[in-house]
């Protein structure tokens, strides 16, 4: 894991980043506050300007931005719109797995605020560096790889990166994680939670306390509830019990924090439904398949790449053979499906290859092809029998060509097999 100067400084990168690209958007942008002193925090949290005492502004790991366009008559005004602000905020996110944007929060919205969650992984963004589902045989790895594979079924086993409770690190994801796992206990009717279910906001305070002693005293059967959950413990390992048996929602919602509730309707039917026709269905291949796609789609943000696409004209390697292909067949679908060639084999395969080609925006914009492009690839490029051997750099090597994000492919695939014991 990267240390907190390396996190900051990449931090700081990015937004130099996030503001040149807001100059050519045609916004003027003037700096708010980063760094906040605890004391701050305080008047901050007193006065209903933040909801949490785990700001990553204490960490200088956010920035509050004041962006500016100019109205009819030439005068710069300032914006918090949302809809104003989302190109940028989706420019944020694209920019590293870790990125994550004040306005595509599911609760409290901050639309000027952008911040970097620590320990996500710094690997290259696939929506910002699209990856190619290329039609050239990569070679396969013989070897699986040794440090994401365990011995048997460990649930809860890596799903935290520490304690949560209790004057604990309550490190922001890891308090989601753990809220959205009492939620999930609490609707199998195990614990009994106040207010029945809690909101997923990753801030730990008496509520998500409560419901962490609640479910130690009512499921555990401890008299005198410590309150605290230690990564992998026992307490852990039964919170992820029911989640086997749970609907596509629950389970996506835990797998992709950074999804949103909205993205997670729309596509967990398909999802459902495409590893159920490829026989995606051991532990160790929905585990795999679940973190291949939550790298390439930006853990369901991201239906096509955000690039042109241009980087692809005149790649014959992928089909693209006319004027305008480069563009015209960029990265969509949950996996990312590029190229020509790739578009018309999987619109052979679905019996519509004339309309596929004819509408290649179809591959992102229709929720049942954008879920079933995923399937359809993991199929043709076998690799069910490389989940089967826990093969992750094998894995990353058919679907992205190279081993682009292999660290951000781990930190998901680890994710996932906590949540389903694999
Ligand atoms: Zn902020």
């Amino acid at each position: 894991m990267s240390s907190m100067i390396q996190e900051q400084s990449t931090f700081l990168l990015h937004v130099s980043e996030l503001i040149r690209k807001a100059a050519e958007l045609g916004f003027m942008t003037s700096g708010g506050e980063l760094f906040r002193t605890p004391e701050q925090q305080a008047l901050h949290v007193k006065n209903g300007r933040s909801t949490t005492m785990n700001s990553q502004h204490l960490k200088r790991l956010a920035v509050d931005l004041n962006f500016f366009k100019p109205d009819a008559s030439g005068e710069p005004r300032l914006t918090y719109g949302i809809e104003d602000l989302r190109p940028l905020g989706t420019y944020w996110e694209s920019l590293d797995p870790a990125n994550r944007w004040g306005g595509n929060w599911n609760t409290f919205k901050d639309t000027p605020h952008f911040e970097r969650r620590e320990g996500v992984g710094a690997g290259a963004s696939p929506a910002a560096s699209p990856l190619q589902a290329s039609d050239v045989a990569a070679p396969s790895v013989a070897t699986a790889d040794a440090s994401v594979r365990s011995a048997g079924p460990v649930l809860g086993q890596g799903l935290l990166l520490a304690q949560v409770g209790f004057r604990a690190a309550n490190k922001r994801d890891d308090v989601e994680s753990v809220q959205r796992l009492l939620n999930v206990s609490a609707k199998a009717g195990r614990v009994q939670l106040a207010e029945g279910q809690l909101k997923p906001d990753g801030a730990f305070g008496n509520k998500t306390l409560d419901a962490i002693m609640a479910f130690q005293r009512s499921v555990l059967g401890e008299p005198t509830p410590s309150g605290l959950i230690q990564p992998g413990d026992a307490c852990l390992r039964s919170l992820c019990e029911p989640l086997a048996d749970l609907g596509m929602g629950e389970l996506l919602g835990l797998a992709y924090l950074a999804a949103g509730d909205e993205q997670i309707a729309a596509l967990a039917a398909g999802l459902q439904q495409t590893m159920a026709a490829r026989q995606i269905d051991t532990l160790l291949r929905r585990a795999h398949f679940l973190a291949q796609v939550g790298c390439e789609s930006g853990e369901l943000r991201f239906t096509q790449e955000i690039a042109s696409g241009q980087a692809y004209e005149g790649r014959r390697d992928l089909g693209n053979t006319q004027a305008g292909d480069g563009v015209r067949f960029k990265g969509r679908g949950l996996i990312q499906l590029t190229g020509r060639a790739n578009y018309a084999e999987y619109g052979r395969a679905i019996g519509r290859e004339a309309e596929i080609l004819a509408q290649p925006e179809l591959v992102a914009s229709d929720k049942a092809l954008c879920t079933d492009v995923a399937g359809w690839y993991w199929a043709k490029r076998e690799l069910n029998a490389l989940a089967d051997r826990d093969d992750l750099t094998a894995i990353t090597r058919r679907v992205n060509g190279g081993l682009n994000g292999l660290e951000e492919r781990r930190r998901l695939l680890l994710r996932a097999k906590a949540l389903l014991g694999a």
